[in-house]
């Protein structure tokens, strides 16, 4: 390492853009560490497939929607790839292509803890490592209960995972006990703020007052069939108003805006004031992604979950299901019916509501930070033994 005794501790964080969860989750991380350290702590993002892999594999944030609306391909590439030898087959198989590309991320980027919130980058950059160049290593797994068995390499110093599950998975993975924190999901600060006035939120937002509000998103990328789920609902005449978000799905923004709703329907693409929707809505219909669950949980809201990933998003919905916050609803008609529920029997939708509330763990980004900072300072202070370390 040639960090000189006067700079920072420094964190180097690896993710793709495959799906928003992975950026959000370092972005949250970064955003807490300057909460907790201001301006003592230096953080960089590395977005790895797209910066450092080599031809085609730099498409990964391209490659990935596509391939999503593929559930049968995206299983079997999931199923075949996620065992403990299997993974390391891949990646003897991937190492000669890429790892020169390895080779040049660990030169530009000295630091004092790489964090990784991506599957896929553990093996090839704790390969590079071994023997020489070390640096510190974490994983912060972003995924809640079904993870990859990339995820969970040995050689890394610590990682940091949301459910106790994914710590079982860990273990079974040949984890160290001492390895493995359970922590929770890093979620956005915005989302932990204390709950604001509804009526006063809706009033802002021109959302009604006098019904409840069903929220309806597909993930950040307007994803699963948002449209039939919205068109269902919209058939069944409920005495609600239905918010939908498409996210960064233009087209599907287009027609949903384009609808003769008979009822008081509102329609975004993609929003930034995700954390007041969610406080100001009596109900989440949504895709199974782990970001959007936590975010729930933090806002207290029931859940309905309409569509998943195979693979990682299974265990969401077995998690959502199993701790009373939500129901699967795979089909239109299971949507309507549990809203129809829900509607009659209010307390049933306060039950979920308070189950959902008691999974969220609003602090994790924060203690995730000081984890991640402390580690990072021991090796800091290893490298630059004259140095007093951090003052917070
Ligand atoms: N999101 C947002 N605005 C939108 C749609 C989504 O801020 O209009 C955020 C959402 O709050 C969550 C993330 O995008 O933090 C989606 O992450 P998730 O893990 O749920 O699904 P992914 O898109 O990664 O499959």
């Amino acid at each position: 390492m040639n960090l000189q005794p006067t700079e920072r501790v420094r964190l180097v964080f690896l993710f793709s853009d495959t799906g928003g969860g992975h950026r959000s989750a370092a972005e949250a991380i970064i955003e807490a560490i300057e909460k907790e350290y201001p301006n003592q702590v230096s953080t960089a993002m590395v977005d790895f497939f797209r910066e450092y892999a080599p031809r085609p594999l730099d498409m990964a944030p391209e490659i990935y929607p596509p391939l999503t609306r593929l559930p049968d391909v995206w299983q079997f590439g999931y199923r075949v790839s996620d065992g403990r030898r299997r993974a390391r087959l891949m990646n003897e198989m991937f190492w000669p292509y890429i790892r020169r590309s390895v080779q040049r991320l660990l030169r530009e980027h000295p630091c004092d803890l790489l964090v990784s919130v991506h599957p896929l980058i553990n093996n090839p950059v704790l390969h590079a490592m071994t023997g020489q160049h070390y640096v510190p290593y974490a994983t912060v797994v972003t995924d809640l209960v079904s993870t990859h068995a990339a995820w969970f390499d040995a050689r890394a110093d610590l990682v940091v995972v949301p459910t106790g599950a994914a710590r079982q998975r860990g273990l079974q993975m040949g984890l160290r006990p001492e390895q493995l924190h359970v922590i929770g999901l890093p979620v956005a600060d915005r989302f932990t703020q204390p709950a604001k006035d509804v009526a006063e939120l809706r009033r802002r937002l021109d959302w009604p007052l006098d019904r409840p509000v069903l929220l309806l998103v597909g993930g950040g990328e307007g994803m699963g069939p948002l449209e039939q789920v919205a068109q269902a609902i919209h058939r069944a005449r409920l005495d609600a108003a239905l918010v939908i978000i498409a996210g960064r799905n233009q087209a599907l923004k287009a027609r949903l805006e384009a609808h003769p709703w008979q009822m008081p329907v509102k329609v975004y693409g993609f929003v930034r004031e995700m954390p007041d929707f969610m406080r100001a809505a009596d109900v989440l219909i949504t895709k199974a992604g782990p970001g959007t669950i936590c975010e729930a949980f933090i806002a207290g809201l029931p859940l309905i979950l309409y569509s998943r990933l195979p693979g990682q998003e299974e265990g969401n919905v077995r998690y959502v299901v199993e701790q009373g916050a939500g129901v699967w609803a795979p089909e239109s008609e299971q949507v309507v019916a549990t809203l129809q529920r829900w509607l009659r029997n209010p307390e049933q939708r306060q039950a979920a509501a308070e189950a959902s509330h008691s999974l969220a763990r609003p602090q994790a980004a924060r203690q995730i930070a000081r984890l991640l900072v402390e580690r990072a300072g021991v090796h800091h202070r290893a490298m630059n033994p004259d140095l007093d370390g951090l003052h917070r």
